[in-house]
C-alpha cells in the first residue's frame, strides 16, 4: 500500500459539517503534508478546523487557489465537488495528479466483508436497519478463534469517516456503508463495488448535477459494476428500474419485495420500511446469517428508526393490555415530509403534532392531507394555528380532536386527554406523532433540541 509520509496531499472539501475532517486526520496520522482547500471562509468552517487544532495541517480558504497543485502527489476529492464544473479539478486531471476519496481510501484498505447501500430514498434508514440487525446477530454468534467478538462497523455517507478505526477493524467483521450517487461517482476509480450491494429504488432526483435522469442512474450502477462472482446484489423486486439492474452485475440475486409476505412486526411504521427490513433480511440470508428466524424477528422489531425520523420515542401504556406510541418525526421540516409521514399510519389512528416556523410555505396541501388521515390534530408554534385552521375548514377531524395549543408541553397533556377519553372498548387511537410540516427556530435552536425535548416529554409518560 501506498506509503503517505512526506507526501503532499491536498484535501478539497473540508465541509460545514466536516465531511473531510476524518481523512485528513488520518492523512496527517500517516505522516503526509496535508493542506486542506475550501470554497467557504474560515469563519464558516470553524467546527470542523477546531477538529483538526492539533494538527500540522495547512489551510487554504474563500476559494481553490490552483498554486498549491504544484508539486500536489494527491488529491483527494470531496463527494460534493461537482468535478465537471470544478475548474480546480479540471486543472488537477490535466495536470495528471492522482486522484482519491476518502471512500476509497477506506475500501482499499478495509479487510472486512463490505455491504453497501445506495437507493434515491431509504439508503440512511436502510444501512442502519443493516447494521442494527447484523450487529444483534453477531453478537449472539460464538466467538471466533482466537477471541474477540465479531463487530459490525457503519459508516460511508452516514455518520462519521471509518478510516480512523481501520486499524480496530477485523477481517472476520462485517462493515454496512451508505454510498451515495456522489460517493459512488469515484469508486470506478478504485474498480471497487461491495460484497453485498443493496439497492433500494430510483427517482430523478440531484439532475441539477447530472443533467439526465440516465447519467444519475448510471452513477448509482457503480455499486454493482465492479462486483464478481461470489458477491451477492440485493435489489428491490418492486421498483421496475432496480429489477433490471440484475442484468449488469454477475453477482447471486437476491430480489426482495413487501408483496406476498405477511407484514414484519416493526417499532417503525410504514410500508416502505417494511421494504428496507426485507432488504436487511435478504442481505442476512446472503453472508449466510439468516440462523433462528425467531432471532432475526426480534432483532428487526428492536430497530427504533433514525434519531428524529419518524423515530419510536417512547410506547405508554393506557390501560392493560391498551399501549400508545409516540414518534418523533422533528426533522419533518417540510410540509412534503410530514405528508409522508401521514402515509405511514392507519387513517385515524394517530394524533399529529404540526406546526413551528413560519416560511411562508404553501400549507394548503398539507391541512388537506392532515383532514384526509389524522385522527387528531394539534397546532403548536407559529404556523400551527393556521394549520388547525386549515382543518377545521375540512370539518373533519371533528372539534373535539383539534386544537391550537402553542407548546409542545400542551400537545402532550392535549394528546394524553384525548387518549384517554377514546372509548374503551375500540379505542382509535394508537400513536402520536410529532411532524411539524415546519421548521423548529421560532421555539427551538433547531429541529433536534425540538425532537430530543417531544421524546423527553413523552417518555416522563407512564
Ligand atoms: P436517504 O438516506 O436515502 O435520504 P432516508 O433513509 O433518510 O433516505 O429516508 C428519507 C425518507 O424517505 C424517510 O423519512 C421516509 O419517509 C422515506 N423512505 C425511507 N425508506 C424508503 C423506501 N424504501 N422507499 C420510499 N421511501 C422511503
Amino acid at each position: 500500500m501506498v506509503d503517505f509520509a512526506g507526501k503532499k496531499v491536498v484535501v478539497m472539501g473540508l465541509g460545514r459539517f466536516g465531511g473531510g475532517v476524518g481523512v485528513s486526520r488520518w492523512l496527517a496520522g500517516q505522516d503526509a503534508r496535508v493542506t486542506v482547500t475550501d470554497q467557504s471562509p474560515a469563519a464558516t468552517l470553524q467546527s470542523a478546523m477546531a477538529q483538526l487544532a492539533d494538527l500540522p495541517i495547512e489551510y487554504q480558504l474563500g476559494s481553490h487557489d490552483p498554486a498549491i497543485l504544484e508539486k500536489c502527489d494527491l488529491l483527494v476529492v470531496n463527494p460534493a465537488v461537482d468535478k465537471t464544473r470544478s475548474e480546480f479539478f479540471q486543472r488537477a486531471l490535466r495536470l495528471k495528479i492522482t486522484l482519491t476519496t476518502e471512500m476509497n481510501l477506506f475500501v482499499q484498505r478495509c479487510p472486512a466483508k463490505i455491504i453497501g447501500i445506495t437507493g434515491t430514498v431509504g439508503k440512511s434508514t436502510t444501512t442502519a436497519m443493516i447494521h442494527h440487525l447484523l450487529s444483534a446477530v453477531l453478537q449472539n454468534r460464538h466467538e471466533p478463534p482466537g477471541g474477540g467478538r465479531r463487530r459490525c462497523w457503519m459508516g460511508g455517507n452516514i455518520g462519521r469517516s471509518l478510516l480512523g478505526d481501520l486499524r480496530k477493524i477485523k477481517a472476520e467483521d462485517l462493515v454496512v456503508l451508505e454510498l451515495s450517487s456522489f460517493m459512488l461517482e469515484d469508486t470506478p476509480w478504485v474498480q471497487f463495488s461491495p460484497h453485498v450491494a443493496v439497492v433500494t429504488n430510483l427517482r430523478a432526483n440531484h439532475l441539477d448535477r447530472y443533467g439526465s435522469l440516465p447519467s444519475y442512474a448510471a452513477a448509482k450502477q457503480n455499486i454493482l459494476r465492479f462486483q464478481k462472482p461470489g458477491d451477492f446484489a440485493v435489489l428491490n423486486a418492486e421498483d421496475d428500474v432496480i429489477r433490471s439492474w440484475s442484468a449488469l452485475t454477475p453477482a447471486e440475486i437476491s430480489f426482495y419485495s413487501t408483496a406476498g409476505p405477511p407484514s414484519l412486526d416493526l417499532a417503525v411504521p410504514g410500508r416502505h420500511n417494511q421494504s428496507n427490513a426485507r432488504a436487511a433480511l435478504a442481505v442476512l440470508g446472503a453472508l449466510r446469517l439468516a440462523g433462528d428466524s425467531g432471532e432475526s424477528m426480534a432483532a428487526l422489531g428492536g430497530f427504533r428508526g433514525l434519531p428524529h425520523r419518524l423515530e419510536l420515542a417512547h410506547t405508554s401504556l393506557v390501560s392493560p393490555g391498551r399501549h400508545v406510541r409516540w414518534f418523533n418525526d422533528s426533522k419533518a421540516t417540510t410540509p412534503e415530509s410530514a405528508i409522508v409521514a401521514l402515509a405511514a399510519f392507519p387513517v385515524r389512528s394517530f394524533v399529529m403534532i404540526v406546526g413551528g416556523y413560519d416560511k411562508h410555505t404553501d400549507l394548503t396541501e398539507f391541512s388537506r392531507q392532515l383532514a384526509a388521515t389524522a385522527g387528531g390534530v394539534l397546532g403548536i408554534g407559529a404556523t400551527g394555528k393556521a394549520l388547525v385552521t386549515g382543518v377545521a375548514n375540512s370539518g373533519w377531524p371533528p372539534a373535539n380532536r383539534r386544537a391550537y395549543v402553542g407548546t409542545l408541553e400542551n400537545a402532550i397533556n392535549t394528546a394524553r386527554q384525548w387518549i384517554g377519553q377514546d372509548a374503551a372498548g375500540k379505542p382509535e387511537l394508537t400513536a402520536v406523532v410529532l411532524s411539524p410540516g415546519c421548521a423548529s427556530y421560532d421555539q427551538f435552536v433547531n429541529y433536534e433540541q425540538r425532537g430530543e425535548r417531544f421524546t423527553a416529554l413523552a417518555r416522563a409518560i407512564p
